[in-house]
């Protein structure tokens, strides 16, 4: 641990009040990682910022100092963004949590960056509408951090990620300047879509010191189903048929038998455990159309040999079902010292082959995994039950990712579909991204950071 500079301790303190800064060991140790395994570093010093005039200052100091600043939510994230850079002064936004508007007329909610996801979707219900972005962690990760990491969820298939929900962002640049882009017009082409450039940049970029939300109507019908197969091969081949028959339900998630297994124990809803493969499927909208929807889905299911299809009961059981699907990498966790979770995403046409290639890529490493995901989004998300104290076992860990982002590529595909690059996956950027790419991304980087301050070592450093 690399300590502060007295002098900046102490203007740290005038900016945002003794009470707002962590120094001592104890309180730092759990801002040390986030929820990716086997990453740590402590920090030189933990700092909550009330107000965006305070992330001014903050920025100002740190970018006159030369110190790293590492802005942080509530750190549930997966690529190792949020870890502290040595040395560096980390910038919590959670406290900053306050909602300053929600309008109606326009169906947009004004947000500060330490609202979590889940405050933003009850907001919404409370006034009849609907925020739909809902990653697994909505109930305690940030929207600023949903931003910058353009998380994605359950329902994506239909309504897309975080950044299909973005009208505007006040940014707190490295310099201290303050940057306002989008509104509430739904259309807009005035100059360059600055807002476009923020969502995703990992805090490289800039502050999000406030988000201005699309909300939209709520569906008035929802459908729940559960469909389990033989083989996991089938339930992917399910997955494809359904969407080339054009059919884009709410959500259609699977969990793998080791999953399964896992969540039945941690969670107790009742799932079937004599299967391979499960898929969870969501219709919403207006109820013919939502009945249509379910009864195609329930006959793809059928012709590629589903054990069996349950549809939920009610309201009651379909939430009890997005539960257990929610808590799959906390169930996966609790069986392994590490687990090491990846979010390979392929074309959907291309689930089958890759599903089949994750399996035999276990196999030949001779590694334990349990596999879930957005399957909808062709999203996977393999997940290693390690030990991260096992030099050896690691090292055939990270030979199977590499050949797992290799096929992933090689199918169309990304290495990431919504857990961002951080530091975790920066090695294998420049070989999905290409040199052009590249170069592009460290010129903006340079445009907006110049001295580098914000985040350094992630991404492509
Ligand atoms: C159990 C579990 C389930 C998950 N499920 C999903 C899922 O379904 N879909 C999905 O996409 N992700 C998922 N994640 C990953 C994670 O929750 C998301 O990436 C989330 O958006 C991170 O939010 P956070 O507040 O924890 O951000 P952090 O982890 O604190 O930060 C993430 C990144 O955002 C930056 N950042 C944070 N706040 C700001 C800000 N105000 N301004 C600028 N930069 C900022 C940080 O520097 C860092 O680079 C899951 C994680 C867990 C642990």
């Amino acid at each position: 641990m690399i300590p502060l500079n007295p002098q900046l301790l102490n203007q740290l303190k005038s900016i945002v009040g003794d009470g707002q800064v962590l120094t001592a060991r104890e309180d730092l140790i759990p801002y040390a990682f986030d929820g990716t395994a086997a990453l740590s570093q402590m920090p030189a010093v933990v700092v909550f910022a009330l107000t965006t005039a305070q992330l001014r200052d903050i920025l100002k100091l740190g970018n006159e100092a030369g110190v790293p600043i590492v802005t942080r939510g509530s750190g549930t994230g997966l690529s190792g963004g949020s870890l502290p850079s040595p040395g560096c002064i980390v910038l919590c936004t959670v406290k900053m949590d306050r909602i300053l508007e929600v309008d109606r007329a326009n169906l947009t909610m004004l947000v500060e960056p330490g609202v979590t996801t889940l405050q933003v979707a009850d907001a919404a219900t409370g006034v009849g509408l609907f925020y739909p972005p809902d990653p697994g962690s909505m109930k305690i990760s940030t929207i600023g951090g949903n931003v910058a990491e353009n998380s994605g969820g359950l329902r994506g298939l239909k309504y897309g990620v975080t950044r299909n929900y973005v009208m505007g962002l006040e940014v707190v640049l490295p310099d201290g300047e303050i940057l306002w882009t989008g509104n509430k017009c739904v259309k807009d082409v005035a100059g360059y879509s600055l807002r476009d450039l923020f969502i995703g940049s990992e805090g490289t970029l800039g502050i999000i010191s406030k988000v201005l939300l699309k909300l939209i109507p709520k569906p008035a019908a929802k459908k729940t189903l559960v469909a389990t197969f033989a083989a996991m091969d089938a339930a992917a081949q399910c997955v494809s048929d359904i969407i080339a028959a054009q059919i884009i339900p709410c959500t259609l998630e699977f969990l793998d038998r080791t999953t399964i297994h896992c969540v039945e124990d941690y969670a107790k809803v009742g799932l079937p455990l004599d299967c391979e493969a499960l898929l969870l499927m969501e219709s919403d909208g207006h109820p013919a159309a939502v009945a249509d929807e379910a009864a195609q889905m329930e006959a793809i299911a059928r012709t590629n040999g589903a054990l069996e299809v349950r549809v939920a009961k009610d309201d009651a059981e379909a939430a009890r079902l997005a539960t257990a699907r929610r808590s799959a990498f906390s169930a996966l966790a609790r069986v392994a010292p590490t687990t090491i979770l990846e979010d390979a995403t392929v074309p959907r046409s291309e689930l089958a082959r890759m599903i089949r290639f994750v399996e035999a890529v276990a196999r030949k490493h001779r590694l334990r995994i349990g596999t879930f995901g957005h399957m909808g989004d062709g999203n996977l998300h393999p997940t290693f039950l390690t030990d991260e104290r096992n030099h050896e076992e690691m090292h055939r860990v990270h030979e199977a990712f590499k050949e797992i982002f290799d096929e992933a590529i090689r199918l169309g595909g990304t290495i990431t579909g919504e857990h961002g690059i951080g530091l975790a996956k920066k090695d294998f950027l420049p070989k999905f991204a290409g040199d052009a790419s590249m170069r592009v991304m460290r010129e903006l980087r340079r445009a907006l950071d110049p001295r580098g301050i914000l985040n350094p070592g992630k991404m492509f450093e």
